[in-house]
């Protein structure tokens, strides 16, 4: 699939899992050969975009096409890609139980065995920054030492992954994840937390 094709997809496809709503969340793939990095703009709502909407940029984050403006999220995105050399996809979302979590600055550990998708860890949570600025993107790349997701404090939830299909997984993954919890610790119920 074209890359600008694969973009589109996952953010539509957070959109069906209920991850995102309408305008919200930032999605973006690494091309393995050019290294540019293909990121969803902002300001159009998700069942809307087209391939040619999606915005290009440098490893650097020098936009080199982008019909509208790139997210405003793009500095955390460019930083996560040149920390890690193993990423080339990365999801973020404001989903509803992560983000409550995030809110409360409380990690989320383990509990189901879907958590094998994302590593089985304990969601780390990374410092509060405001949102769009360099200081979350180095918390964020900080937080993902070692992790494949953290929560935003605060903010929300980011994954990432070696393919689109990947991130989403994760970002679908964590959410579930964090329902489960969130409802345990409503029963009051005890728990093992799972290993991988
Ligand atoms: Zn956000």
């Amino acid at each position: 699939m074209d890359i600008r094709a694969e973009v589109v997809e996952m953010a539509q496809e957070a959109e069906r899992q209920g991850l995102i709503k309408y305008k919200s969340g930032n999605f973006s793939v690494r091309d393995k050969y050019s290294g540019y990095i293909y990121i969803t703009p902002s300001g159009i709502a998700r069942r809307n975009l087209l391939p040619e909407m999606i915005s290009v940029l440098d490893q650097n984050g020098k936009i080199l096409s982008s019909p509208y403006k790139p997210s405003v999220e793009y500095l955390m995105h460019v930083k996560i890609y040149q920390k890690r050399d193993d990423v080339y996809a990365i999801c973020h979302s404001h989903s509803l139980y992560a983000t409550t979590f995030a809110i409360a600055g409380m990690e989320i550990p383990p509990v189901s065995r879907e958590a094998v998708h994302y590593g089985a860890i304990t969601i780390p949570v990374a410092d509060y920054a405001k949102p769009g600025t360099e200081e979350l993107a180095d918390n964020v790349v900080k937080a993902l030492q070692g992790y494949d997701c953290c929560l935003l404090k605060s903010h929300g939830v980011v994954t990432v992954g070696e393919n689109a299909e990947d991130a989403i997984i994760k970002l679908i993954y964590v959410e579930e994840n964090a329902k489960e919890f969130f409802n345990l610790t409503l029963l009051g119920a005890k728990f093992q937390p799972i290993s991988l």
